[in-house]
């Protein structure tokens, strides 16, 4: 669908949204435009025309069937934390913001359920659910400022998905508007539920082109008691890799497995101002066990620390204190960002069966020497999820054009090869969209492209995202 397909904003449109929404939440000034204008994808930008406000199902509705009707893109967006341009209103138009719309409708505590509205912080969830024992494992690093409604439309994962699983397995049902504004709700708190096609399962991760979801019903699990945190340093990327599966093959599943190479960890001490230990070595990993008998963590993490000095790690550091184990988390939360401020980078969202990490760890060595350009890579390596980062440093630009699309394709088809895909949990949105052939086949794209036409058909949900441009 292109550009030229949609019409511009008119002053009667915005007076009709105002009628909506009421005048504060409809905005038109390019100052009060700019904080919708980017989402931290790089350093694209694109302004709306204007950004409203809705603070319920039936004003969503509303803003829908006048968009619809005047066919003009409408891009929803959450907390703007997305990392492939899911939220930028590429072809202008609306930007539908859910921030007004942050409540916890209920948590049921007898069902293990809650319902909540799309604009809320997952991380208030998080603190609202632990409060009464009950927990919400999902925790996308960006869990302080990225929304539920965002983490739906991208199926978000995280640290915790090895164990837990990603935002998929936790989403139970959904209230959800069309592009012409018909209102339909899927599935409920139900554990069972073969009930026709899981309209549910469709609309997760479909990054905001099918529907503007308006509530959403999250199972919750009871909150485990006891948790140890440990940090492996290694000498060797793949020595590090290698450890990791040995330790899937003694049958522990650690809550958290992350994999974080050496420059990450100098760019995330150097933007928090202080040392982190061991990192003058190759590569860390980062665990994290959980459950309710503390003397079996204990044995597990004996286990796993031996596993690692089996594999040649330096040491094995156990934060023993909730202080220390914070420290650690902060250091990892605040890797993205400090990566992304050394320079230009581009940042792919590789995934394989973890079992080929150690492959993947070395075809990404190789291309980056076969080119002769720097990548950092770190990430969610006990669910095979690494995030590789391209950076710009130290070469000129043409070089950087030129170089940059053999390294993306390249890096693909290699992890296509060793059986993995091309996002692992931040989508295809605007900037992969033209690598979606090298992961899925002509069959499977016409296909999605089908279902998009059925529930939006004149394009108008999220256009320029996911498919690619020919
Ligand atoms: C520092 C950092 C760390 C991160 N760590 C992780 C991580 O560990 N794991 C992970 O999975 N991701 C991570 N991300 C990526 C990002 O936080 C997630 O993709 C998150 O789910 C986006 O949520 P958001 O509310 O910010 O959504 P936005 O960026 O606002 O939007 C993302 C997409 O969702 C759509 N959308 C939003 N709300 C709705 C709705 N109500 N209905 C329909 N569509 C909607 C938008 O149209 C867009 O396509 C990280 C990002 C940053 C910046």
């Amino acid at each position: 669908m292109n550009k030229e397909r949609f019409n511009r904003v008119t002053d009667e449109l915005i007076r009709s949204l105002q009628e909506v929404v009421g005048n504060a939440n409809v905005l038109t000034e390019k100052f009060d435009l700019e904080p919708y204008s980017h989402d931290e994808t790089e350093d694209f930008v694109f302004y709306p025309e204007v950004t409203v406000k809705p603070v319920s199902t039936a004003e969503v509705s509303e803003i829908l069937k006048l968009c619809n009707e005047h066919t003009i893109p409408v891009t929803t967006r959450g907390g703007g934390t997305g990392l492939s341009g899911g939220a930028l209103p590429v072809y202008g138009g609306v930007i539908l913001s859910t921030e007004r719309m942050n409540k916890i409708i209920e948590i049921d505590r007898e069902n293990f359920m809650a319902t909540v509205q799309p604009g809320l912080i997952t991380y208030a969830l998080h603190q609202a659910v632990e409060a009464e024992g009950l927990f919400y494992p999902v925790d996308p690093a960006s869990k302080e400022s990225c929304t539920i409604g965002g983490n739906v439309a991208e199926c978000a994962g995280g640290p915790r998905a090895v164990k837990y699983g990603v935002t998929r397995d936790y989403v139970f049902g959904l209230t959800c508007v069309l592009a012409d504004g018909q209102i339909f709700k899927t599935g409920g708190k139900l554990l069972k539920n073969v009930t026709g096609y899981n309209l549910t399962q469709l609309i997760v991760g479909s990054e905001g082109t099918l529907c503007v979801v308006t509530e959403i019903i999250l199972k919750l699990i009871p909150l485990t008691q006891h948790k140890r945190t440990m940090l492996a340093p290694f000498d060797s990327l793949s020595d590090a890799a290698k450890a990791l599966t040995d330790i899937f093959n003694s049958k522990i599943v650690p809550r958290a497995a992350e994999f974080i190479e050496q420059r990450a960890i100098k760019a995330a001490e150097e933007k928090l101002g202080k040392p982190f230990p061991h990192s003058d070595r190759a590569a860390l990993l980062l665990f994290e066990i959980d459950g309710n008998r503390a003397d079996l963590l204990d044995e597990q993490a004996e286990n796993i620390g031996e596993i690692c000095l089996a594999h040649n790690a330096v040491d094995v550091f156990v934060a023993d204190s909730k202080e220390k184990q914070e420290e650690l988390w902060q250091m990892r939360r605040n890797i993205g960002e400090a990566v992304k401020s050394i320079a230009i980078y581009k940042e792919e969202d590789t995934v394989v069966p973890r079992s080929r990490l150690p492959e993947l760890v070395e075809k990404i060595a190789s291309i980056s020497k076969k080119y002769g350009i720097l990548t950092i890579s770190y990430g969610h390596a006990g669910d095979g999820n690494i995030h590789v980062n391209i950076i710009k440093k130290d070469i000129s630009d043409s070089d950087w054009d030129n170089k940059l699309p053999h390294v993306i394709e390249e890096l693909f088809r290699e992890v296509v090869i060793l059986g993995g895909s091309i996002s692992g949990e931040h989508g295809i949105g605007w900037v992969q969209k033209n690598y979606l052939p090298l992961a899925l086949s002509h069959v499977e794209i016409e296909l999605i492209r089908k279902i998009k036409e059925v529930f939006d058909p004149k394009g108008i949900l999220n256009p320029g995202k996911i498919f690619p441009d020919s």
